[in-house]
């Protein structure tokens, strides 16, 4: 079993103690400013525990909750505002945006510096071609958890089911620029099976509840399972994966539960990219 949280307390902890080290040699405080607009139930769960982390970890949180109707202007007026603000060094846009924002329009108007979350068109360009860029959460938190539990993933076979642009694609591209030989699986795919029994590191970003089955992973495997699906068993709400558990974990070598797994690395992984955007824009050197 791959620990997700608690590798995510290590993290969170490193980044806390980089944080203290700022304020006192340089007076610099990190800053992360959250945009949430409208009330939905998951996205408000995940700003109030992003808000909270941060804090603890000894940074600024400004949060802007703004009502569902904000016009694109409106929103567009705050990214700019914080993009100009020198306290701000990370913008986060909470997704999905209400149907009449243009999403893609609005996270190419924050400052590609402060972008988080790496969905700027500038830094998946970055990361495509391999330069620096800011890399999103959560292929990042997974990548993180495939380095510490393999050491190097130069030469293995990884297939990744999902194309998102944000965990799919960037998964794809990370996985890629540590030499691995990588697949990227998708809806269309033909026996998909066939192409999971082939992955030495199966990451599923899918969406559906317990789709992959112990019989498509390779003995031995590693398998990072990104999906948050919540389903009704029992007569209770519960929490599952893209990869069924049970069978899985019979067969891989290590394996990420849900929850538990890469959830917890994500925000971790969030507070890391608004340190190093800090670091970045004061001139110092980014943490490791
Ligand atoms: P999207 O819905 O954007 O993408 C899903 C992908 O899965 C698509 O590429 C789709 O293919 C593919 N897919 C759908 N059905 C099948 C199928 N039957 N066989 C093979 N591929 C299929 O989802 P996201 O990438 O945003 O998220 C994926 C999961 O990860 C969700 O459960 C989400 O909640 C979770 N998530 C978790 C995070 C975390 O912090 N742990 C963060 C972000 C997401 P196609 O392109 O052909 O339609």
């Amino acid at each position: 079993m791959i620990d997700g949280k608690a590798f995510a307390a290590r993290v969170r902890a490193q980044v806390a103690e980089h944080v203290a080290r700022l304020r006192e040699e340089q007076g610099i405080t990190p800053g992360l400013a959250v945009v949430l607009v409208g009330e939905d139930p998951a996205s408000t769960v995940y700003v109030r525990n992003k808000g909270k982390q941060t804090v603890e970890v000894g940074m600024n949180s400004y949060e802007h909750k703004l009502p569902a109707e904000t016009s694109e202007a409106g929103l567009l007026g705050l990214i700019a505002q914080l993009n100009a603000d020198p306290a701000v060094h990370g913008i986060l846009v909470q997704l999905p945006l209400p149907g009449h924002l243009n999403s893609d329009l609005v996270i190419n108007a924050i400052d590609p510096a402060k972008d988080v979350d790496g969905f700027h068109i500038s830094n998946v360009g970055l990361l495509g071609t391999g330069q620096k860029a800011m890399v999103p959460c959560t292929p990042l938190g997974c990548l993180m958890m495939l380095r510490d539990h393999l050491g190097s993933l130069s030469g293995l076979d990884a297939v990744v089911v999902g194309r998102s642009n944000i965990v799919g694609k960037p998964m794809a591209q990370l996985l890629l620029g540590d030499s691995c030989t990588v697949t990227i699986a998708h809806s269309r795919t033909q026996d998909l099976g066939e192409v999971c029994r082939r992955a030495d590191i199966l990451v599923a970003a899918v969406g559906r509840p317990e789709m992959i089955p112990g019989a498509w992973v390779k003995p031995g495997a590693t398998v990072i399972d990104v999906g948050i699906n919540r389903i009704e068993r029992d007569g209770k709400t519960k929490l599952v994966g893209d990869v069924d558990f049970a069978s899985a974990s019979q067969v891989a070598g290590a394996i990420t539960p849900v929850p538990g797994g890469v959830g917890p690395m994500t925000i971790a992984c969030l507070l890391a990219n608004t340190l190093t955007a800090c670091c970045r824009a004061n001139g110092l050197p980014e943490p490791e």
